[in-house]
């Protein structure tokens, strides 16, 4: 019989870390009256950018957070958009902004994430937060990344000396989830998509991240014997089902775990926005 991976349990996990965040909120707020704030901003209405705008008002709601949407018009002018980071840099009560991705096109995103307050940029995409970042100091880290590292480390005893594999070299995900893994003393190689015999390099992966966008791609035969798979592809089939990068059928045969999708990494992803806020709310109000 064929040997099958653990799989790990992003959705309890994230449940788990969000019951944390809260018990931490109602300490905060019975000692100290305040409560920690996180602001989301929406421009347009892609679909998929709105269930997770509300899903992340919800879950922020459920743990005692405050947390506001606020759902701009497509046709938002950039100096608009402007204007509103300004107006919640300078508001003391939110301690969190994110801006939902992608933005429409007339809008330069670049220059959004830059007027970002860096101590409330919850999505930790700011140029000073991902300096800091590759710098190896603390700062608000890309929660996608953040949490597959706290998958990992869940999942593994120590992942010193490891050797890591990241596929996808994005800002979002790719180099930030590279430079934590680094942090983290493994040995780190980011392939993308003019990687030679990109097989190969996964298969000396002890730690496989694949963070790509392509359906299924990573196949079992990719993948060291008992190494540990992290998917933080999500990517959506014809007949309306979600799939990661990885072939999860074949990859349960050889790696030691691996997160499916869905209930994998992206419950963390908010998670993490809010353990991010709860962060931010330390270091600006001590
Ligand atoms: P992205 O910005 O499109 O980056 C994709 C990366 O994959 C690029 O670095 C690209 O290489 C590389 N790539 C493309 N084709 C490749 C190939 N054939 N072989 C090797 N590498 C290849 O995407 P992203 O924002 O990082 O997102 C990646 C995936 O994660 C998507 O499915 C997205 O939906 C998902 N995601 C999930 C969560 C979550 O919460 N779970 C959060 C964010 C993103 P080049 O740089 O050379 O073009």
């Amino acid at each position: 019989m064929t040997a099958q991976a653990r799989i790990i349990d992003g959705k309890a996990v994230a449940a788990a870390l969000r019951a944390e965040i809260g018990q931490e909120i109602a300490a905060i707020k019975a000692a100290r009256g305040l409560v920690p704030g996180l602001h989301v901003v929406l421009v347009g209405d892609d679909p998929a950018s709105r269930v997770y705008v509300a899903s992340k008002e919800k879950l922020a709601a459920e743990i005692g957070m405050n947390s506001a949407a606020h759902r701009l018009p497509a046709e938002t002018s950039e100096a608009e958009l402007l204007a509103k980071i300004a107006a919640l840099n300078a508001d003391e009560a939110i301690d969190g902004i994110l801006v939902q991705l992608p933005l429409p096109k007339h809008i330069d995103t670049g220059r959004i994430i830059d007027a970002i307050d860096p101590a409330k940029d919850v999505d930790g995409l700011h140029p000073i937060n991902a300096g800091r970042l590759a710098g190896g100091k603390s700062g608000l880290v890309p929660c996608t990344p953040l949490g597959s590292m706290l998958l990992l480390k869940g999942a593994l005893p120590s992942l010193s000396g490891l050797e890591a594999v990241v596929v996808g070299r994005s800002e979002l995900v790719g180099r930030p989830l590279a430079q934590l893994l680094l942090q983290a003393d493994c040995t780190v190689t980011i392939a993308h998509s003019r990687t030679r015999d990109l097989p190969a390099v996964c298969r000396r992966a002890d730690i496989l991240v694949a963070a790509v966008g392509r359906p299924n791609m990573i196949k079992g035969d990719w993948i060291k014997p008992g190494a540990t798979v992290i998917d933080v592809g999500i990517n959506r089939l014809p007949d309306g089902k979600l799939t990661g990068d990885v072939d999860f059928t074949e990859a349960t045969t050889v790696a030691g775990a691996i997160t499916p999708v869905p209930g994998g990494v992206g419950p963390m992803t908010i998670a993490c926005l809010l353990r991010n806020t709860l962060s931010a709310f330390h270091v600006r109000r001590g």
